[in-house]
């Protein structure tokens, strides 16, 4: 058969999580956390399955958990989403990613995404019969080069996808960033896809500059979140979509064919731990700093260099005093020789920047994970 996504293997997530168990190796590769989900969700999600919640949930999302995503927005951002025509309940964000590209994306069309970026952009993209169109962030700081951006800009651009904090960097978007955007799509009928995921683990008191501050530029975003990373259960696969109402209606008209609805239970539960906990969101960037800081800190004894980490849970390191290996070989090799996995970030790219030698490592993980893989790491 001829195959419609011929570039797309395994992703490489799955690789090294597979070679990690086969090799009993640390795994600080795929982004998920080993610590438990909080009592007090699974509680509520048993409940919830108990309560009868079992079948077909509202299309749109449970109005309880649109509420609560609409008052916990105005709470972060200081601006209410209206809770039914701008808010999508999904399956996880790459559900979210995947509609808002094939609502508004067409065959011929392209999607500026900057690289290095998350791998569900560009299949759906090509899906879309559209062609991903990649412009590299800066390999030092992983900031935007817009005038790059800007010099990408075709008759045919429909969207622009951006993605803070950023996976794989760690890198942030600041205000800056968020006014040359706008000034940039002023004018023009370019959609913007807003990959949020991480946003509520920021350190250092930064803001997130969610797009959902800026009115010139939510009104032609889909600004897609995960309860996965923001609760500690990416096996849950539940998030959520706000855009402005005509572009939700395109978006719900593909959710609706592609799921329908998204698990029942989790959105009883969900709707019932963020009334419970409105201070969750404040809290959490507080409890991933403090991994962040000691796991860097150990990094320190190693020959590892860490590179900085504004938010998220991820943190790349340079590994060229430990190897000279090209990426996916030195994290192959650090898996099977010496039982640490990590991710290579070539993957990451359409053309990976020759000579760079850098992995992710995710620290959301418990204190005693991230001892082991550093002892391991100390010895090289
Ligand atoms: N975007 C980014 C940047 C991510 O890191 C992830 C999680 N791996 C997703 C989207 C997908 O989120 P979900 O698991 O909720 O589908
Ligand atoms: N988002 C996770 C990561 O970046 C992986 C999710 C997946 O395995 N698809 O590690």
């Amino acid at each position: 058969i001829k195959s419609k996504l011929p570039k797309v293997g395994t992703t490489i997530f799955t690789v090294m999580s597979q070679l990690a168990a086969e090799h009993g190796a640390v795994n600080l590769g795929q982004g998920f956390p080993d610590f438990p989900v909080p009592q007090r969700l699974i509680d509520a999600l048993a409940r919830a399955m108990q309560a009868g919640h079992n079948q077909y949930a509202p299309m749109t999302g449970i109005p309880a958990l649109r509420q609560a995503i609409a008052d916990k927005t105005e709470a972060c951002y200081g601006w209410r989403p209206d809770v039914d025509a701008e808010i999508t309940v999904t399956s996880g964000a790459t559900e979210a990613i995947f509609n808002a590209i094939h609502a508004v994306v067409r065959a011929g069309d392209e999607v500026i995404v900057l690289d290095p970026c998350y791998d569900c952009y560009e299949p759906a993209i090509e899906l879309a019969g559209a062609t991903a169109v990649h412009v590299a962030l800066d390999p030092a700081s992983f900031a935007p080069d817009w005038a790059a951006v800007q010099a990408a800009i075709s008759p045919r651009t429909r969207m622009l996808i951006i993605n803070s904090p950023h996976n794989p960097s760690g890198a942030m978007l600041g205000v800056a960033d968020m006014q040359r955007l706008q000034a940039m799509l002023d004018g023009t009928d370019i959609l913007l896809l807003s990959d949020e995921v991480y946003e509520h683990i920021v350190f250092d008191g930064a803001r997130h500059e969610s797009v959902l501050r800026y009115p010139a530029l939510r009104q032609r975003a889909f600004v897609v979140s995960s309860f996965g990373k923001t609760y500690h259960c990416t096996g849950w696969k539940l998030g959520y979509c706000i855009a402005p109402p005509a572009l939700s209606a395109e978006f719900r008209k593909v959710h609706q064919y592609n799921v329908f609805c998204s698990f029942n239970p989790a959105q009883h539960a969900f709707a019932e731990m963020i009334q419970a906990e409105p201070g969750h969101y404040q809290s959490l960037g507080a409890f991933y700093q403090d991994k962040r800081d000691q796991f860097r800190a150990r990094l320190q004894g190693t020959r590892f260099r860490p590179l900085p980490v504004a938010g998220g849970y991820f943190q790349l390191v340079d590994y060229s005093a430990v190897s000279d290996l090209p990426d996916l070989e030195f994290a192959r090799w650090l898996t099977v020789e010496h039982g640490v996995t990590g991710i290579p970030l070539s993957p990451f790219y359409a053309t990976p920047p020759a000579g760079q030698r850098l992995l992710r490592l995710c620290f959301a993980k418990d204190e005693r994970t991230l001892n082991l893989a550093i002892e391991r790491l100390s010895k090289l």
